[in-house]
This record gives structure tokens, sequence and C-alpha cells, in this order.
């Protein structure tokens, strides 16, 4: 026997190559895809999401740590995945045994991986980060030409890019983005003009592959715009937005049960909502355990029969309540959308993130572990 919970997140994955196609668009044809799948592919599954962008055409996979790597190794995917967050020096062991490559900030780091290397008697691929004004990880530009100059002579290891990544490409000012773009290109002539080897460079997650064409580099690192979703949010906008994206992820339930309350009942914990009618009440099988934020008790819609219902009630753990009086021949077993499309009405992660005061990312990388992926091929 399968046990099915109703309330589920449904992963379409032609909409997850569908976008991927859209952000090939916008490229010139040598410029290589990375397909950032970290933090289990922003909720939607790392292993489906990252088969389908290498089906799509992706040539890179990027995740945040060794473990999201070595997950991805033991599925049967042999592309090559860079661990964009960087490591420990103990856990490089681990990466070299399983052909992963990461990021690597200073020496003595870049010098253990090689040591270690030598052990395994394989060579450890590695991209350099470069801090042009995250201020999180990286070295200073101008150490780069000094770097490389040593790095050159450790024997185990491969500097295969040089990379920084990008603090504010989202917002409508661009002095900023262009300020890191213009220091990731002083460190690549740097070491041009020392006649060193220049490893390919890469710069733009997925607002700089939309509104900065320079940024493409030899590669993009797309991420949430691969889920279909731009992630905007109270600090951002995006000038140059890429109408065709299309939502990856859906997550639905079903009208549990119907209650007529009289008006002046009080729902759910504290009394946070009263009835100011006489209403239909429906209880959802969903809660804040399943990752539905609690600061949208009474600051949220869903979707049933193809119209809005608005969200009542304090958010439960595992229920919370929706106001179906004006949703005619509602019934028990209805489908509800929390976010994604029916009928004729669509509910955005970026409207449910905007009602929480979060961004889409956020939202979909807390769609918790008790809502099964189903996905759609
Ligand atoms: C998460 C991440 C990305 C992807 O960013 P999006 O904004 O989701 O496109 C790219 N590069 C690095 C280093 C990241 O950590």
């Amino acid at each position: 026997m399968t046990i099915q919970r109703a309330t589920v997140a449904q992963i379409n994955l032609n909409a997850f190559r569908h976008n991927l196609g859209r952000i090939r668009s916008l490229l010139e044809p040598q410029v290589k895809i990375m397909a950032v799948v970290k933090a289990d592919a922003y909720g939607h599954g790392a292993i489906p999401c990252a088969k389908a962008a290498l089906e799509a055409g992706a040539d890179w996979l990027g995740v945040a740590n060794l473990e999201e790597g070595v997950e991805l190794r033991y599925s049967g995917i042999d592309a090559p995945i860079l661990v964009m967050g960087s490591i420990f020096p103990d856990e490089s062991k681990n990466l070299i045994q399983y052909g992963l490559s990461t990021s690597v900030s200073d020496l003595p780091f870049a010098q253990e991986l090689s040591r270690q290397g030598e052990t395994q008697n394989k060579t450890v691929g590695v991209h350099i980060k470069i801090d042009t004004g995250m201020g999180r990880l990286g070295m200073c530009p101008e150490d780069l030409p000094g770097f490389m100059e040593q790095a050159q002579k450790l024997k185990n290891l491969r500097v295969e890019g040089i990379f920084t990544h990008l603090s504010s490409a989202d917002e409508a000012e661009k002095d900023f983005t262009l300020g890191q773009l213009s220091r990731l290109s002083q460190a690549v002539d740097s070491l041009r003009t020392k006649g060193m080897a220049v490893p390919m460079a890469h710069a733009a997650n997925s607002s700089g592959i939309l509104n900065f064409p320079d940024s493409h580099r030899d590669m993009v690192r797309p991420g949430i715009a691969l889920y279909g979703t731009l992630g905007l949010s109270g600090e951002s906008s995006h000038p140059n937005t890429l109408p065709e994206l299309r939502q990856v992820m859906q997550w639905k339930t079903k009208i549990l049960q119907i209650s007529k309350l009289p008006k002046g009942t009080p729902l759910s914990y504290n009394r946070q909502f009263i009835t100011d009618r006489d209403s239909l009440i429906a209880t959802l099988p969903v809660g804040y355990g399943d990752g539905l934020n609690r600061s949208l008790s009474n600051n949220m819609d869903v979707l049933v029969q193809g119209q809005r219902a608005p969200q009542v009630g304090t958010i439960c753990m595992d229920l919370c309540l929706i106001d179906v009086t004006d949703i005619e021949g509602v019934q028990c077993e209805d489908e509800v959308i929390l976010f994604g499309q029916q009928g004729n009405a669509t509910i955005t992660v970026d409207e449910m993130a905007e009602r929480c005061d979060t961004i889409s990312y956020e939202i979909l990388c807390n769609v918790g572990k008790r809502v099964p992926r189903i996905y759609l091929d």
C-alpha cells in the first residue's frame, strides 16, 4: 500500500527545463551554464532537478556544501559539480574521492587540497573565489596574481575557474554591480598581463543573467530563475524581467472538513479571527509544520474552484482554516492551491513571499520535509 498525503508539492520538470532553455536563449552560444541545485534544489529535490538540468543542456551543477555534492554523485551523476561555498580542510579527502570541485580563497587551503590529492593520486579542481563586494567568501582581487604564482606549483591542483558573487544585481541602481564586475575584470586582466593562464571566469546569478549581459563571461550560475520565480522583494526590482519563466512548484492540498459557523464565532488559537457573518469555514491539512509561515495568518489567499479564498485564524502546526462562504458548490476534498495555478487564477510564490515579508527563495526552501514532492515529467 502506498500512503499519499493530500498536501503535496508538485514539481513540473518540463517547466524547469523550459526555464533553462529561456536562460540559454539570453546567452552567447559559448557561455556555459552551471545549474544551481543547492538546498535540495531550492526545495524542489536536488537529484531530479540536477538530472533535468543536465538533460536540458546544463554543463555544470552548483551546490553549497560537500554533502550536497556527494548526494548527487551517489545518484549516479558524473557531470562536473562545484561546491560553491567552500569546505573545511578535513572534508578535502571526501571532496577528492567523489571527484567534486571546490572554491578556494587562500593558499594554505589550496596546498592542503593538493597534498590530499597527492595521497589519492588525483588532481582536484578548484575555482578561485574573488570577493568583489559581498564581504563573504573570497580573496581580495589584488592577491590573485600572487596566489596564482604559488598555485601553479601545486601539482595536484587544477585551477578550473575564477569567480565572484554579485550582491545587488536585482536592484534598479546598477553602479554597485558594475563595480563588482569591473573588479573581477581587473583581477582577470592582472593574470593576463603577467602572462599567466586565465581560467574560465564566472559571476552571474539569475539577476545578473537578466540585467547585466556583461556579467555572463564564460559561465553563468542561475538558481532562482530555473525555478521560475524572480525573487522579487521589497529591496529589489527586476528592470528586465523574463516573463516567459514558468513556476516549477505548485503547493496544493485538499479540504478536510467544512463547518457551518454562525456570525461571531472565534476561530483557531487565541481567537485572532471572529466570523463577521454566518460562514462556511474549511479546514486544510497544512500548517507551519509543513513550512507554511505562521506570519501568513489572516494574511494570505488560497485557490478553491479557481477562485480566491482568504485564510482565516492563526495558522496551526498541522492545520489551517479558510473562509469558503463565497465559493459556490464547495465540497470536502476539493483541491486547494497554496501557490500555483487553478483554472484561470494564479497565486505566485512571490505573492506569498511579499505577504510575509521575505523573498521567494525562502518560501521555496521552507516547504517542509513532511510535504511529499510529486514529479510531473
Ligand atoms: C545561490 C547562488 C547562486 C544562484 O543565485 P540565484 O539568485 O538563485 O540565481 C549563484 N552563485 C552562488 C555562489 C550562489 O551561492
